[in-house]
Parts: structure tokens; sequence; C-alpha cells
């Protein structure tokens, strides 16, 4: 059965319905991520049982001037670089492809007594300690599970609820690592 609608007056000019372009989806579900870190995951981290700069099971990315600084290193790099190379470095950083990975001691940024990072808000904090757990990857949501502040379901629903209705939410779990989680969203079938 068709419905008869008024045709539409040329004169007058009908808002279009704003067009959620790839980008500005990403940007929704980057906000998106940022609000769930903010409201969910940062006031756990004073009480949390295992942090994540204790890098274990973790293992944190680094460039050199975050290594010479958090391990408070003078000599040149290409000195420690072969110190690295001969087992003479921290045992805990290892180097590939012109950057550094720690893993296996606490990151000598994370104080202990207070459970907190005291580079925080600071521009030498590497970029992954402000993504953990969740964040924003090319139009979609990458979840880490291993922080315990997480919970799949109640992220699926929060970022089912910012962005709204038109989207169908849906997760997955990588094959490899299952702790990894992509939340992808896909447009709701519009219903006739
Ligand atoms: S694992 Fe999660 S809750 Fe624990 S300190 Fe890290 S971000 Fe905070
Ligand atoms: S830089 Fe700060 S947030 Fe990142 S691992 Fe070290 S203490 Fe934790």
């Amino acid at each position: 059965m068709y419905t008869v609608r008024p045709i539409p007056n040329s004169n007058r000019s009908s808002p279009m319905p704003p067009r959620t372009t790839p980008r500005r989806l990403a940007d929704k579900l980057a906000d998106a991520a940022a609000a769930y870190q903010a409201s969910v995951v940062i006031p756990h981290c004073p009480q949390c049982s295992n942090s994540c700069c204790r890098l274990d099971p973790l293992v944190l990315e680094l460039e050199w001037k975050q290594v010479r600084t958090f391990w408070r290193i003078e000599e040149p790099r290409a000195t420690f670089d072969r110190r690295l190379a001969t087992g003479q470095g921290p045992q805990e950083i290892r180097a590939a492809n012109g950057l550094y990975y720690a893993h296996g001691k606490p990151c000598p940024a994370f104080n202990e007594a207070t459970a907190s990072c005291s580079v925080y808000g600071q521009p030498i904090k590497p970029a992954g300690c402000s993504d953990f757990p969740v964040y924003e990857d090319g139009g979609v949501i990458v979840a880490d599970l291993r922080c315990e502040a997480v919970d799949r379901k109640a992220l699926t629903a929060w970022i089912a609820q910012a962005l709204g209705e038109g989207f169908r939410v849906a997760w997955s779990a990588d094959p490899e690592f299952p702790f990894l989680i992509t939340i992808s969203l896909k447009k709701a079938k519009r219903s006739t």
C-alpha cells in the first residue's frame, strides 16, 4: 500500500538530514571512547588490582626521548643501543624498528605509592598510554579486556547509546588475542 505524500514545495528549502560521513563517524567514535575512558576507566585506576603501568602483561611502546627521560639516560642513543644489543642495558627494554618496547617491570614513571602516573597530562607521556584500553582506530573501537575496568557489554551499550539510533553495534574478538575486541557499527536497516 502506498502512502500519498504532499508534493514538496520547491520554493521552500527543506533541511537535508545530516550525512554521517566516515570521518564524522570516526570522530564520534573517538569522542565516545574518550568519554568512556573518562567516566568509567580512569576513576577505577587508583584501586586497580593490577595496574597496566606495571607492564605485566602489557608492553609499552616508547620513542627514544621517552626512554631517555624515564630511565634517566645520559649517554648518546648509539651508545645506549649498543649496550642494549649486548645485553648490558635495562633488561626490560627491547629495541625494534626505531622504537623501544618495555615489559616485565613497572614503568619508571609509575608512582606505586599513589598508583598514579608522574607524567600524566604531559607531552612526554606515550600515546599508547592515553589510548589504552579503549580507542578509535580506522572507524572502529578497539578495546583491551585485560583492563579490569572494561566490561564488554557495558562498553558496547555505551557506544550504541553515544551513536544513537540508526546504527547497529557488533563486536568481535581477535582470533589470536581474544582479549582484544573490536566494536564496529553498521547502519541499521530502516523499517518500512
Ligand atoms: S588496567 Fe585499566 S583500570 Fe587498571 S590502571 Fe590500567 S587503565 Fe586503569
Ligand atoms: S607513562 Fe604513565 S601511564 Fe604510561 S605506563 Fe608509565 S606510568 Fe603508566
